[in-house]
């Protein structure tokens, strides 16, 4: 079996899932023979298999997965679990005993996946070196960058992993980073020639749209009309203050809307409160500062809506990325105000890294004003390059006026190339095209090249907004690490040599007030009456109730795209339900039964399940490696019938390894007695055996010839 067939299969089995997303299989498969990676793909993209894959295909070993948050891990191990793979964390909101059961299963080699947070893994580093590691993985890896926008210094030690572990595979994941940070990543953790996936950052699911300046109460209105939109389903509203989310949450509450907050003003309780609340669904919406979502890895996020403008556009992409993971369409909304701005403008200059904040919230602000595709904005930022509008944004549906802007770019781009191509700035770049003879211009000799004064025919603030609208179509990145000077991409080269052109939105003032841009109608009208979606709301109950049960999130039971799948070819047979993508052996024998009960009284159908399904859950669940207890706990059965059910599956021939089941010497009592004694062997068995084992112990004995096959009375 080759590499990928055997991935395949265990992806089949444990994930439910019949392929890997473009990418997912080349990173597995350098992990898999030892290569360090780089893993960039966008929140939802699909990382977490990465490194999940290549801890399977070892079969041996642990992969320690580093991760900053602990809910995160919490997530993780759930979701691992649920699916049949052995995985377990170690942190500071469990208790030492505990934390040592967990650290006892991983050197015992019981563990495939084992999270850890930095400060953790390194305070202890040799007594975890001493594991069999087959990989490790550092999750949310932008943390590393003082380039990007959630540095933390705990993460800058991880270079030891590499110095101290060279032969280890290292995989570092994260859903945002830029150029800069992306690089710094590979150097500071030390990688080595890694292999890296650079995932497209496109969401296509997620709408996107921006209001400038609209009211408090308007605001609220809007996100109480989203929830009412989504009443099955959550959302969050994020704000650039604790009070700010304080009054969101109050006014939400007054609208008659189930909400939560959470921010960093408030103790580590109350926080876990609101979160748990917002993963179960009995709050719909969170109203939280950023300090919320890291990790989230909750489906059926309907929308986000930023109450503020945030500080840059990782942060932002990050956040909106939240919603939609289950690729169903999803809302992104932000609105806006001068007054965002200057309370963001002060944070950066108090930053202590003033130019590249500044610079990074400009980038912000342009998003904001965009009167190109928003999703071209936010692609070229991350120097994905994109010749097509989305078709999904509230620019592409409402189209500003548009003129042919190659020849300015051309202008442009060449002003940058005849002053080096990397030496200025927008600011001077906007001057040399206008002809100004400004000393700072005069002194580097840029009055004496071709296209000094190219553009005099247009204004500064509309040159300002078509080299913005440029930097956004991706004509031009800003090199941060280089004074913020322009650089012309490879588009931008395209367009230069005439091999490619650019329409740009016609300049128009910009407006702070509520007029500038009228909101379309909030709330479209949604018509849920086909029996897709009528099934796939009984699903969703069927769901919320097992979810309540066992006291776990609901999207870890099945995701909302796992339900229209099976909603959508609503299955009637465990064979058809494990079809559904998203539903592995595990799933579809510890949920099937509940799940198929649904739909067959849907489809108008005997309620219960088909002959032979509970039979085959036995069997898929037995090839879990659960024990008979276990399995019986699992149907709520007793380990009787679980016993009877096992002895029926040796005699059909699926079951040929008994050691789990029956010790060789108890087999062999038994059929010693059953063969001595056929006629009141099972009276003395009885007394000896529990009646399960006897049924084991004769099945077994027929399959190897050992017992008649034939019908037998002694066992009535
Ligand atoms: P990330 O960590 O990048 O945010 P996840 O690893 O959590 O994303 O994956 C997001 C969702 O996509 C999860 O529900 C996951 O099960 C699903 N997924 C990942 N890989 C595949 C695949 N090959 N086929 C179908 N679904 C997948
Ligand atoms: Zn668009």
């Amino acid at each position: 079996m080759t590499l990928k067939e055997e991935a395949l299969g265990l992806l089949a089995k444990f994930y439910g899932y019949r392929s890997f997303r473009p990418g997912q299989y080349e990173v597995i498969e350098a992990v898999s023979g030892g290569r360090d990676a780089v893993v960039l793909l966008p929140t939802g993209g699909g990382k977490s298999l990465c490194y999940q894959m290549p801890a399977l295909l070892a079969r041996k070993g642990v992969a320690i997965v580093v991760s900053p948050l602990i809910a995160l891990m919490q997530d993780q191990t759930t979701a691992l679990v649920a699916n049949g793979i052995p995985a377990a964390a170690i942190h500071s909101n469990q208790d030492e005993a505990y934390n040592r059961t967990v650290a006892d299963a991983a050197f015992a080699g019981k563990l495939r996946l084992l999270y850890i947070s930095p400060e953790g893994l390194l305070q202890n580093f040799d007594y975890w070196s001493r594991l069999d590691i087959s990989l490790v993985a550092i999750d949310e890896a932008h943390c590393i960058s003082q380039w990007g926008h959630d540095f933390r210094p705990d993460y800058t030690a991880l270079s030891l992993i590499k110095e101290r572990l060279p032969n280890v595979p290292v995989i570092a994941l994260t859903a945002t980073a830029d150029r800069l940070t992306r690089d710094d990543i590979v150097q500071q953790l030390h990688l080595r020639d890694p292999y890296c996936l650079i995932g497209s950052f496109d969401r296509p699911n997620i709408s996107l749209r921006a209001y400038s300046n609209p009211g408090a109460k308007q605001r609220m209105r809007f996100i109480a009309d989203m929830s009412r939109k989504y009443p099955q389903d959550s959302g969050i509203a994020y704000c650039l203050s604790r009070a700010g989310a304080e009054s969101t949450h109050k006014a939400l509450t007054a609208l008659g809307i189930r909400s939560a907050c959470y921010h960093a003003g408030m103790s580590a309780g109350e926080r876990d409160r609101s979160m748990r609340a917002f993963l179960n669904g009995s709050v719909q919406v969170v109203c939280a500062t950023v300090a919320f979502g890291m990790g989230i890895d909750k489906s059926n996020i309907r929308w986000v809506v930023h109450n503020n403008l945030p500080g840059t556009i990782e942060s932002y992409y990050q956040e909106i990325g939240r919603a939609g993971r289950d690729g169903l369409p999803a809302e992104a909304v932000l609105f806006y105000s001068y007054g965002d701005i200057v309370t963001l403008r002060s944070f950066a200059e108090d930053s202590g890294r003033t130019a590249v904040n500044l610079e990074k919230l400009a980038r912000m602000e342009a998003y904001a004003e965009a009167r190109v595709c928003r999703r071209r904005v936010l692609l070229s930022y991350f120097s994905e390059e994109r010749d097509c509008d989305c078709g999904n944004c509230d620019i592409c549906r409402n189209q500003p006026a548009r003129f042919d802007g190659t020849i300015l770019a051309q202008k442009a781009l060449s002003a940058v190339m005849r002053t080096g191509g990397t030496a200025i700035g927008v600011f001077t770049l906007v001057n040399i095209l206008r002809g100004q003879r400004r000393s700072d211009i005069v002194r580097a000799g840029y009055d004496t090249i071709r296209t000094f004064g190219a553009g005099a025919d247009l204004s500064q603030p509309e040159w300002s907004d078509y080299i913005s609208q440029m930097i956004q179509l991706g004509v031009f990145e800003i090199a941060y690490e280089d004074a913020n000077h322009l650089r012309v991409t490879p588009f931008g080269m395209k367009i230069l040599k005439g091999a490619a052109h650019i329409e740009l939105s016609t300049h128009v003032p910009p407006q702070y007030n509520a007029k500038g841009r009228k909101g379309e109608k909030a709330v479209p009208e949604e018509t849920n009456a086909d029996p897709v979606h009528q099934l796939m709301e009984q699903l969703k109950t069927v769901r919320t109730d097992i979810s309540r049960k066992e006291g776990k999130p609901a999207y870890t039971v099945f995701s909302d795209a796992t339900l229209l799948d099976m909603a959508t070819r609503r299955p009637t047979t465990l064979d058809e339900f494990l079809q559904v993508n998203g539903v592995g052996e595990k799933k579809a024998a510890t949920y099937g039964k509940r799940f198929l009960s649904a739909i067959r009284k849907f489809e108008g159908l005997g309620a219960g399940t088909p002959a032979g399904t509970s039979l085959k859950e036995t069997l898929i669940l037995f090839n879990t490696g659960m024990g008979v207890g276990e399995i019986a706990a699992t149907k709520h059965v007793s380990t009787d019938t679980i016993y009877n059910h096992l002895a029926q599956l040796i005699e059909q021939g699926l079951i040929t390894t008994f050691g789990t089941i029956i010790s060789r010497k108890e087999y062999e009592d038994i059929v010693n007695e059953l063969k001595a004694h056929p006629d009141i062997a099972y009276d003395v068995l009885k007394e000896r055996y529990r009646s399960g084992m006897v049924a084991i112990a004769r099945a077994i004995g027929r399959t190897k010839g050992v017992l008649q096959p034939a019908k037998h009375t002694y066992l009535q």
